[in-house]
């Protein structure tokens, strides 16, 4: 007996600019999402949908972003 626990959904990324509908992976179910925003990740690596709480995660880092970085 599963407990269903309603985690709010996860999207890795690429790119520090993201969209969210809310229903991008549903086929036809534009309707069930919610209008279209526009979200940058900030330097927590991450950020959450408004909406619908979609969490998106910036995943990994482009290999020439090491470079220029002070420190570390
Ligand atoms: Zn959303």
């Amino acid at each position: 007996m599963s407990t269903p626990v309603p985690t709010p959904e996860i999207v890795h990324v690429h790119t520090l600019r993201v969209s969210c509908d809310g229903a991008s992976e549903i086929r036809g179910g534009a309707a069930l999402g919610h209008p279209r925003v526009w979200m940058e990740i900030d330097e927590r690596g991450y950020v959450d949908c408004g909406y619908c709480d979609k969490r998106f995660i910036l995943d990994g880092t482009a290999p020439d972003s090491e470079t220029g970085k002070p420190g570390h």
